[in-house]
């Protein structure tokens, strides 16, 4: 069992002293299944997630790849606690907390963030006043719209964006790449401990991938402590990232883990391969 299991003395958030040494847990997955809410409640639905385990530290990029429809987004949404999932076994842990009964809002107050696959479109609404709401909810900070406007600037220069940006409706006719953007100054801006991002899986050009790549380097440039799960069937994007770990995710299992060299392999064989893999023998 690896040491962060071991609940020692706890210190403070996350926290936790194991005889002479100190591990700060970022976040824990155990066991996660999930299946969707059934709307008319006449009967269990069939699970998507099924059994789960993920284990981020501080400062790690991971990245979890799949075919369309092995369950990455019911994951990423499951995570932040989407009403369109119930969690029917499995916990999660953020920062030494069990958070599997928290709701959304709590969870992002505590540090987790969302990049949504379909962002949003909120008509009557600036990016910049979403901006200025969601960092009062996260961190009770209330800037006025000029001091959010100057810390957006230097954000979109950084990003290479068009400062006419934050005054438009959110997401409102945004192309793609528009919409990765303004993700990826939301989570800037916000500044998570916890960024999970769930790729689009249709209309992501070379462009908006590597938006997304820059965007994660030059925020993690300020805050490497920021742990990151990445949720994309782009190869593409882990050429540009290079995640410290890579999962594959299959019929909602992670069915197998390790570094660039499970790139390679999916790069070679594709899903094919892990999916027919009798993977304890091959491994
Ligand atoms: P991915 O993001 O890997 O493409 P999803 O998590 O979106 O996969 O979906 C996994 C599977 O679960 C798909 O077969 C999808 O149709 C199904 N599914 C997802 N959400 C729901 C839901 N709310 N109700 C019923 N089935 C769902
Ligand atoms: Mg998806």
């Amino acid at each position: 069992m690896p040491p962060y299991l071991h609940y020692g003395h706890r210190t403070n958030a996350g926290e936790r002293t194991l005889g002479l040494t100190t591990v700060t847990e970022l976040f824990r997955v155990e066991g996660l299944w999930a299946a969707p809410t059934d709307p008319l409640g006449d009967g269990p639905t069939e699970p998507i997630l099924r059994g789960v385990d993920l284990h981020v530290e501080a400062g790690e990029v991971h990245a979890i790849m799949g075919p369309n429809g092995s369950g990455k987004s019911t994951l990423a949404t499951s995570l932040m606690a989407s009403p369109e999932y119930v969690v029917t076994a499995g916990s999660i842990h953020f920062r030494g907390d069990d958070v599997t009964a928290w709701p959304t809002d709590e969870r992002a107050k505590a540090g987790m963030f969302l990049a949504f696959q379909y962002p949003q479109e909120i008509p009557g609404v600036s990016s910049i006043q979403f901006l200025r709401q969601a960092l009062s909810a996260r961190k009770g900070l209330d800037l006025s719209v000029l001091e959010l406007r100057v810390a957006a600037m230097e954000w979109m220069e950084r990003l290479g964006m068009d400062s006419s940006f934050v005054d438009r409706y959110l997401n409102e006719g945004f192309s793609g790449g528009e919409k990765k953007r303004n993700e990826i100054m939301q989570l800037a801006i916000l500044e998570p401990t916890l960024a999970i991002l769930d790729e689009t899986d249709s209309g992501l050009d070379i462009d908006a991938l590597r938006i997304v790549a820059k965007g994660l380097h030059e925020v993690r440039a300020d805050r490497p402590e920021m742990g990151v799960l990445l949720i994309t069937h782009y190869q593409r994007l882990l050429d540009e990232l290079a995640p410290d770990h890579i999962h594959v995710m299959i019929g909602g299992q992670i069915v197998a883990s390790g570094g660039m060299e499970i790139a390679e392999r999916l790069e070679r064989d594709g899903y094919e391969w892990f999916r027919d893999a009798d993977l304890g023998a091959r491994a």
